[in-house]
C-alpha cells in the first residue's frame, strides 16, 4: 500500500527525525516529495509512504504523539484526453515531475503516485483539461 501524507512541524519537534521513526519502528518506506522549512523552525513535509496498512495507521498515531500534524492526501489529478492538446504547460510547472510525454506519440502521460495535490497544473492548463478530485 502506498499513501501520501502532509506533515506539519514546528520548532518544538523539528529535531525529531520523521524518517527514522517511520523506518525503524514501522518498517515503512518513506519518499520525501517536498519539504519546506521556515526561519522559525516550522515547516511542512509531503511524503509518500509504502508499507503495511496497519503499520501506516500506527505510524500516523505515533507521529501525532510526537506533536506532528499529519493529514493523508487523497486528491488525484485527472485529465480529459478530449480537451488536452499536449501543449506541455503542465509538464514544466509540476514540482514533482508527475507529467511526461510519450517519446513516440508525444502524448501526455500522468503518474498520479507522484502528485502532491498542489493544483499548479490545474491553473496552468489553458483548456481546463485537468481537475483535482477525491
Ligand atoms: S496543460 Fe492542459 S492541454 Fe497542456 S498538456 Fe497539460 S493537460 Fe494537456
Ligand atoms: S497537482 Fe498537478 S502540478 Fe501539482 S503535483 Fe499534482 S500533477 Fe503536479
Amino acid at each position: 500500500m502506498d499513501k501520501k501524507f502532509k506533515i506539519e512541524f514546528d520548532e518544538a519537534n523539528v529535531q525529531q527525525s520523521v524518517a527514522y521513526i517511520l523506518v525503524s519502528e514501522f518498517d515503512l518506506r518513506p519518499n520525501v516529495l517536498k519539504a519546506e522549512i521556515e526561519g522559525d523552525g516550522s515547516g511542512i513535509m509531503i511524503l509518500s509512504l509504502e508499507g503495511d496498512e496497519a503499520k501506516l495507521k500506527a505510524a500516523e498515531e505515533r507521529l501525532r504523539q510526537e506533536g506532528f500534524v499529519i493529514k493523508e492526501m487523497v486528491m488525484r489529478i485527472s485529465r480529459d484526453a478530449d480537451l488536452c492538446w499536449n501543449c506541455g504547460a503542465c509538464v514544466s510547472i509540476c514540482p514533482v515531475y508527475s507529467f511526461s510525454h510519450d517519446k513516440d506519440t508525444w502524448e501526455l502521460l500522468l503518474d498520479n503516485s507522484k502528485c502532491i495535490s498542489c493544483g499548479s497544473c490545474v491553473n496552468a492548463c489553458s483548456v481546463h483539461a485537468l481537475s483535482l478530485h477525491l
